[in-house]
């Protein structure tokens, strides 16, 4: 007898009410175990949400532009009871994990290897991103015998050969431009720049050089042993490392084989490509946005998170005109409304166009430029029907997993679908000896967690009972202004039924910010409405990334709002903010006009 089946969404990490931006099924439409049902899109990545049975979709429960998380259901099947091992009855559901549970040892086919072996070592470190680098310099300093393998030739991954450090120092160059020209208001009238993008492109690379050297040194001075070349492993506790060459990961055929005793994988992320998206050398991802071949007129971003954003800011300081294109209903998915709203204020100048509710549904490239087809996602899209012609287009659209690339199944080690490993609250996989951190784990892909995803994952492996246990990871858009929230925002306590209360200061009250002439922004703190602490803020304005740093720690301490108001802050400062804030939502602020008594 066939029986209706519940698909749920699977563990997709830290990630809630992620937003549905594709459904690829339809009541009636047979669906096979794995096939991709809905598509999510964070602010960070896209993932496919599998179907965990086989059979005919009688029930779709969810929408376009729906913010979904772990547990929601997103079909009901009609399936035959033999195919419905992993998926939960509607009488009686049962959790449908995308991985085994995690932390607990799994029997999955892996490989076994009995051959010879060049290198002994403690612990393996697989990646030299933020992640892999951070895991074995904390390795060493714990005394375990580490070798750290990456296929490229400078350590420090995406974050500082192609991501966080390139980005910023181009942001740097776009800041001191536009700030030159904002000085005109004060009287001081620079002349126009005159670019020179081979020398700026040297600048950033001497940038990246200078760090990816300083972390080579470091490892020197710790005794790790980096071995260049592409790990995939060969059993539990061997790799093998295909040797590469160049800047690049190009194999040269001489392989290595490493044993280890315990290992961290921190094979990072690659950016997600769109299929119909032709190769052409003006159609660019973030890596290609940042080797800066050309300054176009018309340039499109697809995809408004931060990546795009931060890429198109660049650009359009060095004169490009934007437009950009988001599938959600606004830019930059995850913060606030309210803070996104003064930065877009502040950059209406940028744009021609900004087409949200919008899907990017064909790009032609013809000679005359770039033609990309637009459809609406519903009537509040402003996005023409004929295709627009652009000079260049930036796609960013999220980042996937390398978990599927590694050769995790010889170890034992479970991947999801998607390429994401699952970890414990000490990074280990279900493999025992061997952890996982960073982008390959999960949501937020940022630098900042897989860094202290590490030092937990290292110390976890000598022995120390050290857990990732945070109640918070902030995110920082390095638009201009800035924008950074960290802990619970507001949107997401509203969706959530929380009792919340919050403290709002506008810069427009802050000596330093109108001394700088940039009093836009403003600080909001988030406090438990019960306790009074501290559970979230947001900043939006001129180094808002910096001052994001005390509410984290007001957070993580459980301060409330007298811990920060009474805290005696620099003046003049744009941090007195933050202490202004916690006044603001005890009502005595004395730099506002007298509050409302509550
Ligand atoms: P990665 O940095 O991806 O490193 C993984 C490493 O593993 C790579 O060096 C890769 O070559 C290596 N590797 C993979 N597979 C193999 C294999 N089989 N054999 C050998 N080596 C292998 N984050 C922030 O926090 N702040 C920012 O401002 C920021 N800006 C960004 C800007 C851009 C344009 C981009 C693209 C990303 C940005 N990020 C930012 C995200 C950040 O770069 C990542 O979250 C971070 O690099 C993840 O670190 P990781 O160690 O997990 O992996």
């Amino acid at each position: 007898m066939n029986q209706l089946v519940e698909v749920k969404v699977p563990d997709i990490g830290d990630y809630s009410d992620v937003p549905v931006i594709e459904i690829h099924v339809k009541v009636g439409d047979t669906v096979a175990i794995e096939d991709a049902l809905v598509t999510l899109e964070s602010d960070k990545a896209t993932m496919d949400v599998p179907s965990s049975a086989a059979g005919v979709v009688k029930e779709l429960r969810v929408s376009m532009g729906d913010k979904i998380s772990e547990g929601t259901v997103v079909v009901v099947l009609e399936a035959a009871a033999s195919s419905t091992a992993a998926a939960a009855p509607v009488a009686a559901p049962a959790p449908v994990k995308e991985a085994a549970p995690v932390a607990v040892p799994v029997a999955l086919p892996a490989g076994s290897y009995n051959g010879p072996v060049d290198i002994e070592c403690e612990m393996l470190v697989l990646g030299a991103g933020p992640g892999g680098y951070s895991a074995a310099f904390r390795s060493a300093d714990l005394g375990m015998n580490t070798v750290l393998v990456e296929r490229y030739s400078t350590l420090g991954g995406v974050c500082l050969n192609v991501g966080c450090i390139p980005s910023k120092a181009l942001l740097h160059t776009a800041a001191i431009m536009d700030e030159a020209q904002h000085m005109s208001s004060h009287g001081i009238t620079f002349a126009k720049p005159e670019v020179d993008l081979n020398k700026l492109r040297d600048y950033k690379d001497s940038v990246i050089k200078k760090l990816t050297g300083g972390l080579a040194g470091m490892a020197k001075a710790r005794k790790v042993t980096t071995v260049r070349g592409v790990g995939q492993f060969l059993d539990a506790h061997h790799i093998e490392v295909t040797e590469t060459t160049g800047t690049g990961s190009e194999t040269i055929g001489v392989k290595k084989v490493v044993r280890f005793a315990k290992a961290i994988i921190a094979a990072g992320s690659r950016v997600v490509l769109l299929p119909f998206i032709p190769q052409d050398p003006r159609i660019v991802d973030s890596t290609g946005a940042l080797e800066l071949r050309q300054v176009p007129k018309k340039m499109l971003i697809i995809g408004g998170g931060i990546i795009g954003l931060e890429m198109g800011t660049v650009y359009s300081s060095l004169g490009a005109r934007l437009d950009v294109v988001e599938m959600m209903d606004g830019l930059m998915q995850g913060a606030d409304r309210d803070l996104v709203k003064v930065w877009q204020k502040y950059n209406e100048h940028r744009f021609d166009n900004i087409y949200v509710n919008t899907k990017t549904v064909a790009v032609e490239a013809r000679e005359e430029g770039i033609y990309v087809t637009f459809e609406k996602a519903n009537d509040k899209s402003t996005a023409p029907a004929e295709p627009q012609r652009y000079d260049m287009v930036l796609v960013a659209v999220g980042r996937a997993p390398n978990g599927l690339l590694i050769g995790a199944d010889k170890a034992g080690v479970a991947v999801t679908d998607r390429g994401f490993i699952n970890v414990d609250a000490q990074m280990r996989t279900n493999v025992p000896h061997i952890f996982a951190i960073g982008d390959i784990v999960g949501q937020p892909m940022l630098a900042h967690k897989a860094v202290h995803e590490a030092h937990v994952a290292a110390e976890a492996a000598f022995g120390e009972k050290s857990f990732f246990d945070v109640r918070q990871i902030p995110s920082v858009a390095y638009t201009d202004p800035e924008v950074a929230w960290a802990g619970m925002t507001e949107d997401q306590a509203k969706a959530e039924g929380l009792k919340v209360g919050k403290g709002v200061f506008p810069w427009a009250a802050s000596g330093r910010a109108i001394a700088n002439g940039r009093d836009e922004g403003f600080t909001k703190l988030i406090f438990d409405q019960e306790t009074g602490r501290v559970i979230g803020g947001g900043i939006v304005g001129t180094g808002a990334g910096d001052l994001i740093s005390e509410v984290c720690l007001a957070i993580e301490m459980g301060a409330d709002a007298v811990d920060v108001g009474k805290t005696i802050h620099p003046h003049p400062t744009l941090g007195e903010s933050v202490g202004m804030a916690a006044e603001v939502f005890k009502g005595h602020c004395t730099d506002l006009p007298p509050q409302k008594k509550k």
